[in-house]
């Protein structure tokens, strides 16, 4: 049985973090850090004045600076909470300022194009082991944040082959004490299961919120009227950062469309059952998702009332 708290520890894991982007994830992890006493020291990083200033008056860190390069001096821990397309360009700004022996890390939802993306800048000696919490909510921004967010989730590590053991057991160790059930896999396995699990569901909320804003306008009222019809869920997920999903389609791009071409394969079937009244291969289709559904349930990744994460 899952537990339903992480406990404080009495010593730091780390001696110093470094957390570069003070969005929802990043926000989320500097709150779990200080919360559950992970790192002795917190330093973070965020290039808009006004967001580092907000996550300042938060006291999510004990120091925040514009500067990357700045907050990863030192740091024995550094992770990336930037939109996947922005995490070579950090990588690159940090390179010449990280500890030897630091274990650099980030939270992006797409895993083989950060890898390489990233580790051609980052020095000999440092340890990239990447990672993905598979958790989040459809906000943003360090006000969005809360330190339970990754409690019972799944937190996928993607090592390279030439990955050092002990880094990777120390960013395991790191994320399983804020409550996270971690999952080893390739960059490219974990890309496939989370562009059907994550990023195809989020293509259709956009598509068909999309569509129904497309319709004429009376019958427009009529779709925010009547949203509890199933609609309303796809308005949430819809509502999800646009730079951060605009980077997770341009990075994912082969594995997406794969997923996409069975997906529409399928509706295909579906749609001819409609047509031609083929009762029989509609229920049974609906009731081997319903299935799938149970099994969620079952597994603790969501309540039976309602679907508030993802990620
Ligand atoms: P967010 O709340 O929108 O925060 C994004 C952060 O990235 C902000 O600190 C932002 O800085 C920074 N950023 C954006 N563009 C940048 C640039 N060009 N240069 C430097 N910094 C930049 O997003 P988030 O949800 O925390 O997402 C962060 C990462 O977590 C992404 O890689 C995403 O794939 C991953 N993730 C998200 C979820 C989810 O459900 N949201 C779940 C799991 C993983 P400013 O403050 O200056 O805008």
């Amino acid at each position: 049985m899952a537990e339903s708290f992480a406990p404080v520890r009495t010593t730091p894991l780390v001696g110093r973090i470094a957390i570069i982007g003070m969005g929802l994830i990043g926000s989320s992890l500097a709150r779990a850090a200080r919360e559950l006493n992970l790192a002795g020291q917190i330093a973070a990083a965020d290039r808009d004045p006004a967001v580092a200033a907000r996550a300042r008056a938060l006291g999510l860190a004990d120091t925040v600076s514009q500067s990357a390069a700045e907050a990863v001096a030192m740091a024995d821990l550094v992770i990336l909470c930037v939109p996947v397309g922005i995490c070579g360009q950090v990588a690159e700004q940090i390179a010449g300022s990280l500890k030897p022996g630091a274990i650099v890390s980030d939270v992006g939802s797409v895993k083989a194009a950060v890898l390489e993306q990233v580790a051609p800048h980052l020095p000999a000696g440092v340890h990239f082991v990447p990672a993905h919490p598979v958790a989040g909510t459809e906000h943003s921004g360090p006000d969005a944040g809360f330190s339970s967010l990754f409690l019972n989730r799944w937190c996928i590590l993607t090592p390279p082959d030439d990955a050092d053991a002990a880094a990777v057991q120390r960013l395991r160790a790191f994320w399983e004490a804020m409550g996270a059930i971690v999952e080893v896999m390739t960059p490219q396995h974990h890309d496939l299961v989370l562009a059907i699990t994550s990023h195809l569901p989020h293509l259709i909320a956009y598509n068909i919120v999309g569509t129904a804003n497309d319709l004429e306008a009376v019958t427009q009222s009529e779709v925010i009227k009547f949203s509890a019809g199933g609609f309303r869920d796809f308005t949430r997920i819809a509502a999800s950062d646009p730079t951060m999903w605009r980077d997770v389609f341009l990075h994912n791009k082969e594995a997406v469309l794969e997923m996409l071409g069975r997906f529409s394969e399928d509706l295909s079937v579906l749609t001819r059952a409609i047509r031609f009244g083929d009762g029989e291969t509609l229920h049974k289709h609906f009731t081997r998702t319903r299935a799938i559904r149970r099994g969620i349930v079952s597994l603790g990744q969501d309540k039976p009332e309602t679907e508030k994460l993802k990620g």
